[in-house]
């Protein structure tokens, strides 16, 4: 497995959990979605792989990537893993980038620096992962700042420099949430061709369950820092299992889609709310008693699980 998350429990100062207890997991080729509302730990489980957390963060579990435990490498490993097999592309590409560097020497530098190669041999891949990620004129573009491009093609730029390294894992966090939706369309489309062309795992972070349905292979929903179901992304869109991920389905319809939109009442818990059941109880309409005493057990369900205490486990299909 490319990347295998175990057990990941993520405490910050004061003993509050971020996470609780996610397993997760990529395959090389495989486009897995990350699904949650804002706070809900998704941008930090992408952290926790690159060991990028906060100084306070306590973390328990592990982390594998390519079967290697992220939360004990070295200095050396550690290095390698960002420079090399895992790279982050984030939401506003104007964060990765310095004002005032010119985009080859933001694309060349990097590769120089991180990758120890030569100049002009860095040079040359610049020019070719501008061109692998459609931009026309690579030349030109070499030429350019920042602020001469368009977001969508900063958000290029960024995605040609994640590539740089032939990396095994790409995570996107909320890579394409920052742009208009035409050139969100075409970015994503790009993300697709070029993780499927060289058979990347991708970890695609999003607050939108639509999108990921449409993007990804599989999906895990996060709520409160737990994994409330993972499924495959079509039998979880045709058929949701828990009843926060039919809410998110039925808060974010589709356009055209005739149904009334029905938001899902309250708001998610804060990192100081403590809970000794299920995270989503105030908020859920089929809650029984069991619900706010004991945390749902997660059982299997038809292509994953869900946890859930009003689900039944499921005999898999043979
Ligand atoms: Fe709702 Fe209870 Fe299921 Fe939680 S465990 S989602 S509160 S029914
Ligand atoms: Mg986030």
């Amino acid at each position: 497995m490319l990347l295998e998350i175990r057990n990941l429990t993520i405490e910050a100062g004061g003993n509050r959990p971020i996470l609780r207890d996610v397993a997760l997991s990529v395959a090389r080729g495989e486009v897995v979605g990350l699904v949650g509302e804002s706070g809900s730990g998704k941008s930090t489980i992408a952290r926790a792989v690159l060991r990028l957390l906060p100084q306070n963060a306590a973390a328990r579990g592990q982390v594998l990537v390519e079967g290697q435990d992220v939360l004990s490498l070295d200095d050396g490993g550690l290095r390698s893993l960002r420079a090399a097999t895992v790279s982050m592309i984030y939401q506003d590409p104007r964060s990765s980038l310095n004002p005032v560097r010119r985009i080859g020497d933001f694309l060349t530098e990097r590769m120089v620096h991180t990758l120890g190669r030569g100049r002009k041999e860095a040079r040359g891949r610049a020019l070719e992962l501008l061109a692998a990620v459609g931009m026309r004129d690579p030349e030109l573009r070499m030429r350019q700042y920042p602020h001469e491009l368009s977001g969508g093609m900063l958000q290029r730029v960024v995605i040609a420099a994640a590539l740089a390294a032939d990396p095994a894992l790409l995570l996107a966090d909320e890579a394409t949430s920052a742009l208009d939706v035409t050139t969100q369309a075409e970015t994503l489309a790009l993300l697709r061709g070029v993780q499927a062309e060289r058979e990347l795992g991708m970890l695609f972070i999003t607050h939108d369950l639509h999108l990921a349905a449409a993007y990804c292979d599989r999906i895990y929903v996060l709520y409160a820092g737990t994994v409330v179901e993972s499924r495959p992304a079509s039998a979880l869109f045709a058929d949701p299992r828990h009843p926060y991920t039919a809410g998110l389905l039925a808060c974010t319809p589709e356009l055209g889609d005739p149904r009334p939109i029905k938001p899902i009442p309250g708001r998610p818990p804060s990192l100081d709310d403590a809970f000794a059941g299920c995270p989503f109880a105030p908020r859920c309409a089929h809650a029984v008693a069991a619900c706010a005493s004991s945390p749902p057990p997660s059982v299997a369900v038809e292509g994953g699980s869900a946890a859930c205490h009003l689900i039944k486990e499921e005999a898999p299909a043979c």
